[in-house]
């Protein structure tokens, strides 16, 4: 691990990946490398937990290659420098920000979107300059292998790297000094991710998880409620990081959004071709996920099949805060619902759990839609849809408190790898004698004039 990071780090200190040539020549080649492997790519994740190509396509590949598109073409923009104002005190001169790569990068992945969560951040520490080391979640063990097959193959170790394994090899692997690390999983592990980085005072980006709530307010559209919100939660059997982990809902229209929701998930969910279902990734989370069924809760669903890793897609009612199923996040297909009557209140519950990750606001109401985003901290989210701000790579993607620090996706990715060094640029043709002795009282006039003081 030692000599791969040494290495990774005299490559960077050729300033060979620095040069907006050769950004655009690695994401091109990323982006051949991709589309050679796809098909292999596609294989791994199905052995892994049945995930069809037409989701991973339209949920994971798709959205990298939408990725790497936006950073070819934005690229030599956001590499510019910056020109900001120049105050009166520094007169002559002209400031400016120029992004520079922070240098070595580790990224490490997470299972329930293997390629995107790994591949993501990758593109954006190619086009920000760094070298990379990526150590893919090993959980997918078909998917993490297909990866590191794939970068081994075409590109240089010094420049590009995977490695496999799992806490063990991550913890060696944080023992190194990195220039940035950039960790997607559990807030449990985030934490000894950002302990073994302060040892080096490394700059870190945590995109981590949590509860995200789902408001459904009296003032909706039920129907178009009820079938985004199925679709969001019920994608990748629910293991989804910004899934809607619990649904508020005004007591006014709760028998029938519950029915609608019946309605939705038989139409669209119980007819499906099993071989192509997602599956839970393991039996760990299999057995986690049926001890949270409170069968005296379920309102429809509530079966599982251990041999295949599947559990029905589960509506829960008459939910409270103080189940089981509301003290951890739910990661799967079960959907707890909980009624409120009154916006104050029930906004006033959710504060006291940590700051979520995401949050879905199904509001036809402006009042209520602001006292939401005004009231309630939350990552990112979307007001009547569920977990497609995720997919705008124009909105910086992350979370707050325990459910993240800093952001990725589009530019915000390029910015989390860089370093923005700012810098006065003086000129040589004027110089005030302000700041030299001897500090007369008819100086300190000027000093308060040009400071308006
Ligand atoms: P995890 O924290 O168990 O694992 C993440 C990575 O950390 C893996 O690569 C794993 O090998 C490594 N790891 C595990 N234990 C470790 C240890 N003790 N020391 C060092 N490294 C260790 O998370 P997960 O189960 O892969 O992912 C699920 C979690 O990730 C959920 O909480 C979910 O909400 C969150 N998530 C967040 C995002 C996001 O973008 N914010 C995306 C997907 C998942």
């Amino acid at each position: 691990m030692h000599d791969l990071v040494a290495n990774q780090r005299s490559f960077f200190e050729t300033h060979q990946t620095k040069p907006l040539s050769f950004r655009l020549r690695q994401l091109n080649h990323f982006e051949q490398v991709l589309k050679a492997h796809e098909s292999r790519l596609l294989e791994a994740i199905h052995k892994d937990f049945k995930k069809s190509a037409f989701e991973t396509m339209a949920t994971e590949l798709g959205l990298v290659y939408q990725e790497l598109k936006l950073a070819k073409r934005q690229l030599k923009h956001w590499s510019r420098p910056k020109m900001v104002k120049t105050n009166w005190v520094n007169f002559p001169a002209k400031s400016y920000v120029i992004p520079e790569p922070l240098g070595v990068a580790l990224i490490i992945g997470a299972w329930n979107y293997p390629y995107f969560l790994s591949l993501t951040p990758v593109i954006a520490a190619m086009a920000a300059g760094n070298t990379m080391i990526l150590k893919p979640s090993e959980l997918p063990s078909e998917t993490s292998k297909a990866i590191q097959k794939m970068v081994l193959e075409n590109f240089d170790a010094t420049y590009f790297h995977v490695v496999e394994g799992g806490a063990a090899t991550t913890s060696e692997l944080l023992k190194q000094k990195f220039d940035k690390i950039f960790f997607t999983g559990s807030t449990q592990v985030g934490k000894l991710v950002y302990k073994a980085a302060a040892e080096h005072l490394t700059p870190v980006t945590l995109e981590l998880g949590g509860k995200s709530p789902t408001f459904v307010t009296a003032s909706c559209n039920l129907k178009m409620t009820v079938k985004r919100l199925v679709w969001g939660k019920f994608l990748n059997a629910g293991q989804t990081c910004v899934a809607p982990d619990y649904v508020l809902v005004h007591q006014s229209i709760e028998t029938q959004f519950l029915e609608a929701c019946k309605a939705e998930i038989e139409k669209s969910l119980y007819h499906i071709d099993r071989h192509n279902y997602v599956q839970i990734i393991n039996n760990q989370h299999f057995e986690r996920l049926v001890r949270l069924i409170d069968k005296g809760k379920v309102y429809l669903g509530g079966g599982a099949n251990k041999a295949e890793r599947f559990i029905e897609p589960t509506l829960l009612k008459g939910v409270t805060f103080e189940d089981a199923i509301m003290k951890e996040e739910v990661f799967g297909p079960l959907l707890p619902v909980i009624p409120y009557t009154d916006i104050s209140e029930i906004l006033e519950k959710v504060r006291l759990l940590p700051k979520p990750l995401a949050c879905s606001i199904f509001t036809n109401n402006t009042q209520e839609r602001q006292q939401i985003l005004r009231e309630l901290s939350f990552g990112g989210g979307t007001v009547n849809d569920t977990v497609m701000h995720l997919a705008n790579p124009h909105l910086p993607f992350g979370g707050v408190g325990t459910s993240g620090l800093g952001n990725y996706h589009g530019e915000a990715g390029f910015k989390a790898f860089s370093h923005f060094k700012s810098i006065l640029h003086k000129g040589n043709w004027l110089e005030l004698p302000l700041k030299y002795t001897p500090l007369t009282s008819k100086k300190l006039w000027w000093i308060r004039q040009i400071l308006k003081l």
